[in-house]
């Protein structure tokens, strides 16, 4: 299977034939070969996004809704098609890979329902018969530049506000998991989308990443993935002038007080650590306990980590899928080795499985450390796996400094049954995103995605907070005086 992109309302390519393999991270299997695009294709796909989305925007917004009810239909006709799609390209396990469809379906509904909102205000003047209001106008042409670990979800919480809004847009999914966007380019197709209102160009982040970023007529980057890469965008977008949208790296932490009720810290600890391997940017990776109940959920963290079954995700019984490839077992395996450099204890895990049924897969055993302290690597730099840390303090006031003193800002957790601790720590966690008596994972798409410090520069995915990114605001004032009215002057 060849995936092609889709420019124009077509399937098509341009220039000399390059392709790369898309591997199952189960068990190495080659799933399909995908286009390895380049700027000419961008080009391309802008010169027909431009021109699509003159008329898209002239289109009424609820009308423009609708094919956004159309898609949430058929991505929910289609769930199980895609979560098995999924589950194949990006390892986690097939639950997941359900529950992550089912949120690009509530996000089609959910921004559909702006078709017929788009709120802006309308506002007194301070002058006689003048009106005033602000409406929210689209932008243009927006790029769209996706990770791996979400590769449909994220994507929805992209294109959807974008396209409600009006605008056209350009999107580069991740090169490790292009199968989902080609399954939602067939259904923009299905649904009959205007050609070049949705384009999917395949590709390499340098290459098609870049000519995405600096083509002029492209006026919105909206990027999620690594700090590292983020920062290089938005350096390459602010010499482009570009509004450009950052969502980036977490280094989650569960706090679990000496109230908790600890069975329940450790099955939201278990979920939120290990659920797709460790790797959703929401991942807890520390957890943070007061001293009087470190031994015991040490204990109990250990006992039900035995519990977890691992292999392809595809296999109902299976609880942790594998990590998307070798290049990431070989990271997460160095950062074991830092944390044992650096005096952290190992309880568990550390290691790459690879006995029989695993051996062809990229599969990292559950790993627990203890004795970490907040400024070793492990506990600060996101190794985006099935590692976890265990800092021990002594009191909330120093669990929610440890929490703090991280450089991201993505997620964090209070399991506690003191309503006192409980108003602080969600007053004080300096997260885009705080649960208390649950682990770090979880948001729902009605409510805004993002993250402070160097996970965001911010702006905000899902949620109403997402047409920021997709829109201007344009303030109008009517004068129906008939007479010239100067503000400010002639307000007596
Ligand atoms: P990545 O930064 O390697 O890649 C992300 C995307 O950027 C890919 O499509 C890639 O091809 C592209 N890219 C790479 N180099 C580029 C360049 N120079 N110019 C333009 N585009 C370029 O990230 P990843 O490994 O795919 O994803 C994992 C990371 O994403 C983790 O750090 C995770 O925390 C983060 N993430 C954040 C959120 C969030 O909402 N905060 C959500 C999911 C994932």
């Amino acid at each position: 299977m060849k995936l092609t992109n889709f420019i124009d309302g077509k399937w098509q390519e341009a220039g000399e034939e390059r392709y790369t393999a898309v591997l199952n991270p189960a068990n190495g299997e080659q799933l399909a070969k995908v286009r390895m695009s380049t700027k000419e294709e961008v080009d391309l796909a802008v010169a027909a996004a431009v021109k699509a989305q003159k008329k898209w925007a002239l289109v009424p917004a609820p009308k423009r809704a609708d094919y956004l009810y159309e898609i949430g239909r058929l991505m929910k006709e289609k769930k199980e098609h895609l979560a098995q799609v999924l589950t194949k390209e990006m390892g986690k396990v097939i639950e997941e890979g359900r529950g992550e469809v089912q949120e690009g379906i509530d996000m089609a509904f959910y921004m559909a329902g702006e078709g017929r909102r788009l709120f802006g205000e309308t506002t007194p003047s301070e002058l006689a018969d003048k009106f005033a209001m602000s409406v929210r106008a689209p932008i243009g042409v927006v790029g769209l530049i996706t990770p791996w670990n979400f590769p449909v979800a994220i994507a929805t919480w992209k294109s959807f506000p974008a396209i409600v809004a009006g605008n056209a847009f350009i999107w580069k999914p991740a090169t490790e998991t292009p199968m989902m966007a080609y399954e939602m380019a067939k259904i923009f197709e299905e649904v009959g989308l205007p050609p070049g209102v949705a384009n999917v160009v395949f590709g390499s982040g340098s290459e098609v990443g870049t000519a995405m970023i600096e083509h002029p007529d492209v006026k919105v980057i909206s990027f999620t993935g690594s700090t590292e890469t983020g920062s290089k965008v938005a350096e390459l977008g602010g010499r482009h002038l570009k509004k450009v949208s950052l969502e980036m790296g977490g280094k989650n932490a569960v706090i679990v007080m000496d109230d908790a009720d600890l069975q329940l810290a450790v099955e939201g600890i278990l979920w939120s650590a290990f659920g797709t391997a460790g790797q959703r940017c929401t991942a807890c990776s520390r957890v943070i306990v007061h001293k009087d109940v470190k031994s015991e959920l040490e204990s109990m963290l250990l006992a039900q980590m035995e519990n977890l079954t691992i292999g392809d995700g595809l296999d109902e019984t299976v609880k942790i899928g594998p990590v998307i490839n070798k290049q990431a077992l070989e990271k997460i395996h160095s950062y074991t080795k830092i944390g044992q450099e650096e005096g952290a204890k190992l309880l568990a895990g550390g290691h790459v499985l690879a006995d029989g049924d695993l051996a062809n897969g990229n599969y990292y055993a559950p790993t627990l450390f203890t004795d970490v302290s907040s400024n070793m690597r492990i506990a600060q730099e996101e190794i985006f796996g099935p590692v976890v840390s265990l800092i021990e303090v002594s009191s909330l006031e120093e669990a929610i400094e440890v929490n703090n003193g991280v450089k991201f800002g993505l997620s964090s957790s209070i399991f506690s049954r003191d309503i006192n601790n409980v108003f602080r720590a969600q007053r004080d966690l300096d997260t885009g995103i705080v649960y208390v008596n649950a682990g770090t994972t979880g948001a729902e798409i009605h409510l805004p995605f993002g993250g402070t410090k160097g996970t965001g520069n911010g702006h905000r995915d899902s949620g109403v907070a997402a047409l920021d990114v997709y829109t201007e605001w344009k303030s109008i004032y009517v004068d129906f005086s008939g007479k010239l009215q100067r503000a400010q002057i002639d307000t007596e």
